[in-house]
């Protein structure tokens, strides 16, 4: 693996999430500073609420509460297809 996350998306204090305390520690970490981010599991580095097989069919099983970050990116839109060529999923 070449590279690794230390903070991955931020959960600001404006997301749904953060008001949902019992996902919350669920799905986030706390960083040095204070911030929430979502957590990265397993050898992927993959967020935990990701479900699914890479390259296949994968889901955010946290799509409503998903926080503003993760918004940014459509799936099968120009970021995330740019994303998927740099990491070599078709
Ligand atoms: S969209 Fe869902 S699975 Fe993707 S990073 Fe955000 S919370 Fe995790």
């Amino acid at each position: 693996m070449g590279w690794r996350f230390v903070d991955y998306v931020e959960v600001k204090k404006t997301d749904a999430l953060f008001a949902r305390k019992d996902m919350l520690a669920v799905l986030a970490v706390r960083n040095e500073e204070g911030e929430f981010h979502l957590r990265l599991v397993g050898e992927e580095q993959r967020c935990v609420a990701l479900v699914g097989r890479l390259g296949e069919f994968v889901e955010c099983s946290a799509y409503a509460l998903r926080p503003d970050g993760c918004r940014r990116v459509e799936a099968g839109g120009h970021a995330c297809l740019e994303a998927r060529r740099d990491r070599g999923i078709g």
